[in-house]
């Protein structure tokens, strides 16, 4: 029967299914062809360093190239992926890609930056996530100080003490890790403490009201404060425009992503990027 049917396998439409099931396998089953079939693609978005104004790295971010649908997001994909267990082959199919691209980055002469990769909390309990990475690495010939990873706050709460072993091996590897969308979970401060983690990405919902919300400028500068006492780096998710910038600045924030820096790139836009603004300066406009 359908759910029976093993990880790898395709389910058949069974009399009986509502339309919304139905709709679903097919959803599922296409997105397996889609690893399959090489649809997926990576665009990465850069990061900038406040402090030397320069682009430190780049986060990988996965795309979907639909035969008909056209460019579909993660957010319409990923939580599928998670409940089918497909995240593993997906998040396999990132972690090579995205270091077989920093392969080439590096093949083509560009100053070394690191790729950033999100894991999701399938993949960190997975118990082959370890193995998976370093494969990654081995096959490409990337250093683990090119790579980092980023796991929610929440996924790292599910269960804390295998996360943290998992993490662990992480930083013995030489691999940097962040924590992804900070302050939407609920890790307490003396949690923080005890991760062998580098970076804080403080979620985009808390700096897009920065300039008009006085509660989520408190919770900002807070954060970025409680990250420097922890030794953390801290990355500003979702800027877009300079009021949101001079703040940062002001609260001593290392680092931005955001569209107003620039939307995430295709591999081939990153490099004519890095180049081009490494000419021209490019990130010191953002500076004045
Ligand atoms: P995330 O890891 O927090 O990634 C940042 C998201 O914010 C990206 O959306 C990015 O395009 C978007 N973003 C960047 N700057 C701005 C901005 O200035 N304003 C706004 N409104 N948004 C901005 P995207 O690419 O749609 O990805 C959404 C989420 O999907 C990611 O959030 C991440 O949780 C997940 N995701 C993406 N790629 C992967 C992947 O390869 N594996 C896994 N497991 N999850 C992924
Ligand atoms: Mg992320
Ligand atoms: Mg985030
Ligand atoms: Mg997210």
């Amino acid at each position: 029967a359908a759910k029976d049917a093993g990880q790898g396998m395709f389910r058949f439409y069974e009399p009986g299914m509502n339309e919304h099931a139905l709709a679903r396998l097919n959803q599922e089953n296409s997105l397996r062809l889609a690893i399959e079939r090489d649809e997926l693609v990576l665009h990465y978005q850069p990061r900038l360093d406040l402090w030397r104004q320069t682009i430190v790295g780049v986060e990988a971010l996965v795309r979907w190239d639909h035969p008909h649908k056209g460019m579909v997001y993660p957010g319409n994909f990923i939580e599928l992926a998670e409940e089918t267990g497909m995240i593993e082959a997906l998040g396999e199919w990132v972690l090579h890609a995205a270091c077989k691209q920093m392969q080439s980055w590096q093949e083509h002469g560009l100053a070394p930056i690191k790729v950033s990769v999100n894991i999701s909390p399938l993949q960190l309990q997975s118990g082959r996530i370890t193995h998976i990475v370093s494969q990654a690495l081995e096959k490409t010939g990337i250093a683990p100080e090119c790579l980092e990873l980023e796991i929610t706050e929440s996924s790292l709460m599910q269960n804390l003490e295998a996360s943290m072993r998992t993490l662990m091996e992480f930083q013995e590897m030489g691999i940097s890790l962040s924590i992804d969308d900070f302050g939407t979970g609920y890790s307490s401060l003396s949690q923080l403490k005890r991760l062998p983690i580098d970076t804080l990405k403080i979620d985009k919902s808390f700096v897009r009201d920065l300039t008009e919300d006085a509660d989520d400028a408190t919770i900002v500068s807070a954060t970025i404060a409680m990250a420097h006492q922890l030794h953390l780096r801290v990355v500003a998710e979702g800027v877009v425009s300079f009021e949101q910038i001079r703040f940062l600045q002001r609260c001593q924030c290392d680092e931005i992503q955001g569209f107003l820096l620039c939307q995430p790139l295709t591999a081939q836009e990153v490099e004519s990027f890095l180049r081009t603004s490494r000419l021209r300066g490019i990130e010191c406009r953002w500076m004045q």
